[in-house]
């Protein structure tokens, strides 16, 4: 039997544990990816600690930003074949018959699994997923690059298209991580105007270098007034995971403003005015993941030169006090495991 190398979560809340697994084998529809790359999204760090009322069931391995080149396939595979590199996304599989896999929403498929959460993810040497949801990666992206738009860019592509921001108008962008960092590059590369917001100043200093046109400092600026003064925002997409973030974000709207709602806290509650809502034309919305199409997208854009990953590589047996270091904010964008 063949052994590889994965980072489990034990039970929730705790450490993960670098564990020497078999193998898996690609069942029927599958397909056995050797992963190059795995990203590290905050969502994961969520999974490990049980902080959503839907729980992951340990034990589990963690991962949702997966790529890594076909090794073998399962019987009825008929997409993939060994040799190609294929990145492993959030949306493992989907039913592809219910309404909203038809209607080009498989993202809210009732009948969906989630990598990394519902079923085995990335943070492993090997890796099985479904060959109809398993996304192509072009040549010349490299999978330190692809890692980081298989979750964090095709999230926040598709939250500026859900959002329905425009050229000339203002996106706010609250937190520049992961997920941030490429939201302001695709509001810039829509033609709006952006203001980012953090609570560090080196990722502000990032976001400047990648187009934002206002940085604001949460921790020591109020960024409502900040964003008054800047004629408030058509736009704000919400990424830190802290509620009053949200109800900042909603307070710096000016009229028929949207507030999408991306990051996800443990302590998910936030209060917002009806009559503000309503008399201002306000509208508030959530947005999960992209679609196996958006993610192609993501990377023809990115193929295109449209977009810069920031990421460091890491290795997956650092796997702890690299969490530790996503939660102090102290990461360049984005982490990735290589191997
Ligand atoms: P990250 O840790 O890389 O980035 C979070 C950023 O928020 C950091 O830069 C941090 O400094 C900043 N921040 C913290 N407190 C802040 C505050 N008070 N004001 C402004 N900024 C603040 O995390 P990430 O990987 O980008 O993920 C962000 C969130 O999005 C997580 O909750 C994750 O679970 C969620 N997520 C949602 C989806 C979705 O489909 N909706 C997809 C992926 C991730
Ligand atoms: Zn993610
Ligand atoms: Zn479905």
């Amino acid at each position: 039997m063949t052994t590889m190398k994965a980072a489990v979560v034990p039970e929730l809340g705790a450490g993960l544990e670098i564990r020497e697994l078999a193998v898996p084998e690609p069942g029927p529809g599958q397909v056995l990816v050797k992963i190059e790359a795995s990203g590290l999204c905050h969502t994961d760090i969520h999974a490990a600690h049980g902080d959503w009322p839907v729980k992951p069931k340990p034990p589990f391995i963690p991962g949702h930003e997966g790529v890594g080149v076909v090794a073998a396939t399962g019987p009825g595979t008929t997409l993939h074949k060994p040799g190609d590199r294929v990145a492993i996304a959030w949306l493992g599989s989907a039913c592809g018959h219910c309404r909203y896999c038809v209607s080009g929403w498989e993202t809210l498929c009732e009948a969906q699994r989630n990598s990394g959460y519902s079923v085995d993810g990335s943070y492993a040497e090997y890796a099985v997923a479904d060959d109809h949801y398993v996304v192509d990666v072009p040549d010349g992206i490299s999978p330190l690059d692809a890692a980081p738009l298989t979750c964090a860019g095709v999230t926040t592509f598709k939250a500026v298209k859900v959002a329905g921001l425009r050229p000339g108008e203002t996106a706010s962008i609250v937190g520049i991580g992961g997920l941030g960092h490429l939201a302001v590059q695709y509001a810039h590369a829509l033609g709006a105007r952006v203001i980012a917001v953090d609570v560090e100043d080196a990722k502000l200093d990032l976001a400047r270098s990648l187009g934002a046109d206002l940085t604001v400092n949460a921790r020591s600026t109020d960024p409502v007034r900040a964003i008054a003064d800047y004629g408030g925002a058509d736009v704000a997409i919400v990424t830190a995971a802290s509620p009053r973030t949200f109800e900042q974000a909603y307070a710096s709207l000016r009229r028929g403003g949207r507030l999408s709602c991306v990051g996800l806290p443990a302590d998910d509650t936030i209060t917002i005015s009806v009559f503000d809502t309503v008399l201002n034309g306000k509208q508030v919305s959530g947005s999960i993941v992209g679609t196996r199409n958006d993610l192609a997208d993501v990377f023809a854009l990115h193929a295109a030169g449209r977009t810069k990953v920031i990421a460091e590589p890491r290795h997956l047996e650092e796997v702890n006090s690299c969490f530790e270091e996503v939660l102090a904010g102290h990461v360049p964008a984005r982490l990735v495991f290589t191997f």
